[in-house]
């Protein structure tokens, strides 16, 4: 951060020594033994508490860091990972192994963890739903991961339809389409009862859906029935983490979570869980297998790595406490704003995707003299750059989140340890002055975000 260096600013210097503290364990990679005896590169580890000074590549590259107000946006790079996950990344690019081991000994460490037979760890939740269509397409046509899709739905290998509920469609069904396959829509539970045929793979439902339509229980039961497997998109829907084992328990035989979202591991990994027949497919349809539709899909050894440490660091907090750590920041904001008038403040939290708490500011416009939509971009466009909620100044409802077109949404749960207190202190700046924070309307390079 620019102001950083703002002597005047107490919060700033523990954001640097929090900084700091993370920047010794890069720098200590740096240091270790590159060359030498095998038995010094084997015992490589990293040490910590090194002084070696190392570059900052964003700001080498002048990109600019962000405050993350927003919540677990893929634009936005998502969360950050806890140290323990940082650490274990970084130990874990210090040695070469052999890459199907890691895999399975990996998977098989998650799905015990979280109480399920199988677990392929994919490149992030849309790369554990093409997977879960080729382990799918792959059981029904008793095929090879290298027909799919150039195979699928001729008259070698015909099974290739996808059942799911017409109001299920959403922009992840291409990860599906990838697979070859077609998608046949339902709207009644006799429509689906007629769909599931001698042709389906697999049905598919979107947890988080706003309307639900069939019961996730009637569903699964149907598919059963016919010896379809049901494939289910959760993909940020934990907290609570009692998700992680609560839709694989109920059955679904496939379940996709992202793994840079709320569990907080590496960005570009994901979990699917579920059946070990399935997961054991999956894997069989990702890299190193050259000819599989995820081959481009890799994760390496450092996100294998700390996916599992993800999943360890996740299994050591409670729902409880990870709620309370997002509401005590939101009183100091809360507190910072409260006397400016017509301002009111409240908490929200959505059912299911996001369910982490949501501070809504609500103002009037016409006293404060900006509308949400531009107090938004003037945060943004501010140093520090802090984005807040997509729901901001949102006229309508979505993703459980009601309209709010008068409000500022903040979320508290991704924040580095002192940024609430940089949150509180703009936001009631902007909120006293809006043409004192940032610009608008923003640059080009800003505008389209
Ligand atoms: C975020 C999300 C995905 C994609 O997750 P990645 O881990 O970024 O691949 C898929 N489905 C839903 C419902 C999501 O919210």
């Amino acid at each position: 951060m620019k102001n950083s260096k703002n002597p005047d600013n107490p919060v700033s210097y523990s954001r640097r020594s929090f900084l700091r503290a993370s920047q010794a364990t890069v720098a200590a990679l740096s240091a270790a033994p590159m060359l030498g005896g095998a038995k010094d590169i084997l015992a490589a580890t990293v040490p910590s508490g090194s002084t070696k000074a190392h570059p900052d590549y964003y700001d080498k590259l002048g990109v600019t860091k962000l405050i993350n107000a927003a919540g677990t946006y893929t634009d936005l790079t998502s969360a950050v990972m806890p140290p323990l996950v940082r650490e274990a990344v970084a130990q874990a690019a210090l040695h070469p192994v052999h890459l199907a081991e890691l895999q399975q000994k990996a998977g098989e460490y998650i799905a015990q963890k979280l109480q399920t037979e199988g677990c392929c760890i994919s490149c992030g939740a849309a790369s554990a739903i093409t997977l879960a269509t080729a382990a799918s397409v792959m059981a029904a046509n008793n095929c090879q991961s290298g027909d799919i899709p150039s195979k699928i739905g001729t008259p070698e290998f015909p099974k290739n339809e996808v059942v799911v509920q017409k109001i299920h469609h959403y922009e992840y069904d291409v990860a599906m389409h990838l697979c070859g396959i077609k998608f046949v829509d339902v709207v009644t539970m006799d429509d689906y009862k007629q769909a599931l045929g001698p042709n389906t793979v697999m049905t598919q439902y979107f947890n988080a859906c706003d309307d639900v339509g069939i019961s996730r229980e009637d569903w699964i039961a149907a598919a059963h029935e016919k010896g379809v497997p049901c494939h289910l998109d959760a993909a940020a829907d934990m907290p609570p983490i009692s998700n992680l084992w609560k839709y694989t328990g109920m059955g679904f035989d496939l379940v996709s979570f992202s793994g840079g979202k709320d569990i907080r591991g590496p960005q570009n990994a994901g979990l699917l869980l579920g059946k070990k027949k399935y997961t054991d497919l999956a894997q069989r349809n990702s890299c190193p297998v050259d000819s599989s539709v995820g081959r481009g899909m890799k994760v390496a050894k450092e996100q294998i790595v700390g996916m599992v440490a993800a999943v360890d660091w996740l299994l050591s907090q409670t729902d409880e406490g990870m709620e309370k750590e997002s509401r005590d920041r939101m009183a100091v904001i809360v507190k910072m704003v409260k006397d400016i008038p017509t301002v009111k403040t409240s908490i929200m939290m959505p059912e299911v995707a996001n369910h982490v708490p949501h501070l809504m500011i609500n103002f009037d416009p016409d006293a404060i003299g900006a509308s949400a939509r531009e107090l938004r971009v003037r945060l943004r466009t501010a140093t520090p750059c802090i984005e807040l909620n997509p729901h901001t100044g949102s006229k309508r409802p979505s993703q459980g989140v009601p309209a709010q077109p008068n409000a500022l949404v903040v979320t508290t749960f991704l924040l580095n340890p002192g940024e609430e207190e940089v949150i509180g202190r703009q936001i009631r700046k902007v909120l006293k002055n809006p043409k004192s924070v940032g610009v608008y309307p923003p640059p080009p390079r800003l505008a389209a975000i």
